[in-house]
């Protein structure tokens, strides 16, 4: 059993749709998913953090509970919390807990645990988290270099990341392949 870390924008769910659609709508812009190569969606705009967060203020709510589940994403985490202990590790603030719980359940997607909070690698190693699923580049470089390994979700603005103990998976089924594999080389290491 490994205890998984599973972030959620653009992890299990498609986070740049729904943000995009908002951001749009403010800006009179209609910028496509085909134009997204940065992490930070709002540089995209042409925003600075300010403008940022006046318009997450005030749309995250709904652009949270409009966003879809990637595909396999809820199948999978099912299989994975029948064998493992799930927590999902989301770095969006504390005033969309209510939203992201509610989001959830809707999907009936089980967990033991969630954390919201900005520094994920100090949360993963305070639950004594073996594996963190998740798409942002800064996180898997920041895990890759504390020797801790991470399932990187690809997105189009973390294809540069590369290292041993970085496992790029490009759908919930390689997700599930990689988990499978870590397992079984810690039950090795347990054994060992
Ligand atoms: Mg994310």
């Amino acid at each position: 059993m490994l205890h998984i870390g599973v972030d959620l924008d653009n992890t299990v769910l498609d986070a740049t749709s729904t943000h995009l659609q908002y951001y749009n709508k403010v800006s009179g812009l209609s910028l496509t998913p085909d134009d997204v190569n940065d992490f930070y969606l709002y540089r995209l705009y042409g925003w600075d953090e300010t403008e940022r967060a006046a318009v997450y203020h005030k749309y995250g709510h709904d652009i949270h509970w409009n966003s879809s589940p990637l595909p396999m994403a809820v199948e999978i985490l099912q299989q994975l919390y029948n064998h493992h202990r799930i927590s999902i590790i989301t770095a969006r603030p504390l005033l969309f807990r209510d939203v992201t719980v509610e989001w959830l359940k809707l999907y009936n997607i089980n967990y033991h645990n969630i954390s919201l909070i900005e520094n994920k690698l100090q949360e993963c190693i305070n639950l004594n988290v073996d594996v963190l699923i998740d798409d942002g580049p800064h996180y898997a470089e920041e895990f890759a270099l504390a020797n801790r390994p991470v399932i990187l979700y690809e997105q189009p603005y973390n294809l540069s990341v590369t290292n041993d103990l970085v496992y790029r998976a490009s759908n919930w089924i390689e997700v599930k392949k990689h988990i499978d594999y870590l397992e079984s080389q810690s039950n090795r290491s347990l054994l060992a």
